[in-house]
């Protein structure tokens, strides 16, 4: 199509006048980004029919990866560097007078998902893609995904998201490989020859029709899919009421659920759950009956991932598909599909854990519950043989009980691979939380942590280090990351941390303008940049950094002369809508900063800034200019987390708890290079398990502590009257479930040390470089090898 930038040029011209009947001087931004899109998606498309074609034929085993979510933020870029034309085309685009960032400017970030769990979900597909694997993604095509965040008065407001106003240009519509989706209805079951065979009668149909977007691998020729299910009114459903029936349907995929903890709308997410699991089995064992094969060996050719519990309607679909529509014995059907289907478990937090009442669930997918009923009786018959009277027990491990069916058990009795994010997390499933079925399938479980993949999160985002990382050791790194250990050379490299610290302050100056433009706030680039930016959760303690920040700011009012190194404390965070204490930390946040930006007094050592709609294309700038990456999770609540390893990437040294991830970190930089404080994830779990935390002596004891609690309510903010009496009361009167005050002193000590260690600069730069250089282990490509080789048994296909 183009080799070269003039060929390019050509070639862009053109199409533009062929797709906007407009000459170039008079298109705009949007058409040219557009066209540049489809010109890209369409350099690509032989690799991608050459991809699926060699799928077609070589038979090696693909692995689909089902997830609710996917958090894939702008691909514009990010393709370009992936198919490795991303010079061609900006210097092209230069000499017609245009700015590639510009134009990246114009794409929408595509929020798909709502932070952690749908952004490991994109990277995975990246990984996949570029290791050559044979690996796809399938979701569902939200018309709105994760809301637009404001803040108004210091309080979030939400706005609908919208991706998907100017088309999406990555996407293609297949709408010949739509599928049918029954929901409602009821079964009847006859004989056939001695078989029972079972009809699902007067259901509402929906059509579930596929968009696809190409994954193209990083400089690899192969091209996976990622298909995304929207529903749309079928014309096959029965005698219905029309408008209703349509409004109904397109309901399904309207809306990402902006929830990621509580459930709300049961009826609309369990659909779209179930047209997630049905489209993407339907058009799965479609693609694999095209290859002759026999569904005997199904599990041999194919391997199915359940991300979280929410696609974990995959085991009764499975086995419906395997006996309904294959004609399937049960003990054949189950085999199959266990050996088929895999599942990670993402948090341990009870709240999160899904379960659907009964009167729900039966009369919307009567067939799935006819077949769960069943593998709740085997389940719970071979739990009677050994744990013979043990009522309590089973009662405690069956898939359905208290009129409710658990999906978290579904998953794992179904699955022949459950697996945890992080050591820690997958120790304290083995050993707590999910212990009962460690016992009855100990072979089941198994470890795998988390990663990012680097080439967003440090090739594309930080150009400038990962620059200077291959004029140091060579391109090598970029495949296999452990390399980037052979940058400990320079520890003692004084002009090298120059240059490392150079670059750090580049980047500070970029955010720094991000903020000046967004807020105003002017801030400090020789100040420390302590961030934290990830969901607004109680667990994930962003209280805690602000009562500190409050304590700061009145020991500065205080002692005048108290040398506190120049901190800017950044956040970034989206509240549940519906999650109110999370708001009011918000309304905290906004608050704090407020008062301490707007006092001379403190103002040229401390900044709170809080910077609206976090999201993956903010990520991006935000990651790389950090100093500081706050990781205070309550010990044993965070399952991984992956914000973490994009910090260390990028040069921040940690401050956290012994928690998810960091624990690993820890492990390879060394106590000396990482900054910990806090409860252990097992006094936590023996607190709750024990009692014996009582938050009201701390608020006696530690008069700092009683200082900053007093001041939410005391009238030290102006005009909040009432405002943050729920924080206090979750403090004080609910015996603080997070242990914010148990972990307060301890806080205020490494913070201490952080602002002295900052002042030895080549200390720092030390640290800094032993951060990056140990990264490499948390590359998303270590944990794909790892899903592949352990989990799923599929092996690179190197596309011609
Ligand atoms: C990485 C990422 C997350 C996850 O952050 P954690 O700190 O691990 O919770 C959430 N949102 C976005 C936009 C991200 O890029």
């Amino acid at each position: 199509m183009f080799s070269n930038a003039t060929e390019f040029k050509t070639a862009f011209l053109k199409k533009l006048e062929m797709s906007y009947g407009t000459s170039f001087a008079e298109s705009t931004k949007r058409e040219q980004y557009q066209t540049l899109g489809q010109m890209i998606r369409e350099y690509g498309s032989s690799d991608w029919i050459k991809t699926n074609e060699t799928y077609r034929t070589s038979g090696k085993k693909q692995v689909y990866y089902l997830s609710i979510e996917f958090l894939l933020g702008r691909l514009l870029r990010h393709n370009l560097m992936n198919l490795g034309i991303e010079e061609v085309v900006s210097e092209g685009l230069h000499e017609l007078g245009i700015s590639l960032d510009d134009l990246e400017e114009i794409e929408a970030d595509a929020a798909l998902g709502n932070g952690g769990l749908g952004r490991l979900a994109a990277c995975f597909l990246d990984s996949l893609a570029s290791l050559s694997l044979p690996g796809h993604g399938c979701g569902i095509r939200y018309k709105h995904g994760l809301f637009e965040q404001k803040i108004v008065d210091g309080y979030q407001v939400e706005l609908p998201e919208q991706w998907l106003r100017h088309g999406h240009v990555w996407e293609i519509r297949k709408g010949d490989d739509a599928v049918e989706i029954p929901f409602w209805g009821h079964i009847e079951s006859y004989n056939d020859n001695g078989r029972l065979v079972f009809r699902h009668m007067n259901a509402e149909t929906v059509a579930a029709v596929p968009y696809d977007l190409p994954v193209f691998g990083y400089q690899t020729g192969t091209v996976n899919t990622l298909r995304l299910w929207s529903a749309e009114p079928s014309r096959y459903t029965g005698n219905v009421d029309i408008i209703k029936y349509k409004k109904e349907t397109e309901a399904i995929s309207e809306l990402l659920y902006p929830d990621d903890t509580h459930d709300e709308g049961k009826i609309l997410r369990l659909k779209q759950q179930y047209m997630l699991v049905a489209a993407s089995l339907k058009s799965i064992v479609r693609s694999y009956k095209k290859q002759n094969r026999s569904l005997l060996d199904f599990h041999q050719h194919v391997s199915i991932h359940i991300n979280d519990t929410h696609p974990a309607i995959a085991v009764p679909e499975l086995m419906r598909i395997l006996m309904d529509e294959e004609g399937l014995g049960w003990e054949e059907a189950w085999k199959i599909s266990v050996h088929t289907l895999s599942y990670t478990n993402h948090t341990t937090l009870s709240e999160a854990l899904e379960r659907w009442p009964v009167r729900i669930f039966k009369p919307l997918l009567p067939r799935i519950f006819m077949i769960i009923e069943e593998i709740n009786k085997r389940f719970c018959e071979e739990l009677w043989d050994r744990y013979p009277g043990d009522w309590g027990r089973i009662e405690g491990m069956a898939i359905i009980a208290h009129d409710e069916v658990r999906m978290a058990p579904l998953a794992i009795v179904g699955s022949h691979s459950i697996n945890g994010v992080a050591k820690l997390h997958t120790d304290i499933l083995k050993e707590r939380e999910m212990n009962n079925y460690y016992q009855v399938f100990p072979e089941r479980f198994n470890n795998k942590t988390n990663g990012i993949t680097h080439r967003r999160w440090l090739l594309k985002s930080n150009p400038a280090l990962a620059n200077l990382i291959t004029d140091s050791i060579g391109p090598d790194w970029v495949n296999d990351t452990l390399k980037l250990e052979e940058l400990l050379k320079h520890e003692n490299d004084s002009v090298f941390l120059e240059k490392l610290a150079v670059i750090k302050k580049a980047n500070k100056e970029k955010l720094a303008q991000i903020i000046e433009a967004k807020t105003g706030i002017t801030v400090d680039t020789s100040s420390i940049f302590d961030v934290q930016v990830k969901r607004l959760h109680a667990y994930k303690r962003q209280l805690l950094n602000v009562l500190h920040i409050m304590y700061l700011y009145n020991r500065l009012k205080e002692d005048p002369a108290y040398d506190l190194y120049p901190r800017t404390f950044i956040f970034g965070a989206k509240a549940s809508p519906g999650y109110y204490f999370a708001k009011k930390v918000i309304k905290l946040i906004t608050t704090v900063a407020d008062k301490v930006n707007n006092d001379p007094a403190v103002n040229d050592k401390l900044k709170v800034v809080f910077l609206e709609n976090y999201r993956v294309s903010l990520a991006e700038d935000i990651f790389p200019a950090a100093d500081i990456s706050e990781q205070i999770s309550t010990a044993s609540k965070e399952a991984s987390g992956t914000g973490n390893m994009k910090f260390m990437m990028n040069g921040a040294l940690t401050l956290g708890t012994l928690d998810g991830a960091n624990v690993e970190i820890t492990e390879l930089v060394g106590q000396e290079n990482i900054f910990l404080f806090g409860l252990k994830a097992e006094d936590v779990l023996d607190f709750q398990r024990n009692g014996g935390y009582h938050s009201q002596e701390y608020y006696h004891y530690d008069e700092r502590i009683r200082q900053v609690t007093d001041q939410l309510v005391n009238g030290f903010f102006p005009d909040t009257e009432g405002e943050f009496t729920a924080i206090r009361e979750s403090l004080l009167d609910h015996n603080d479930q997070y242990f914010v005050l148990r972990d307060f002193a301890a806080y205020i000590d490494i913070q201490e040390k952080v602002g002295e260690e900052y002042r030895n600069r080549q200390s720092w730069l030390q640290k800094s470089l032993v951060n990056i250089a140990k990264s490499g282990f948390f590359s998303s490509d270590r944990t794909i090898r790892e899903y592949a080789s352990d989990i799923w048994n599929i092996y690179p296909v190197e596309i011609k």
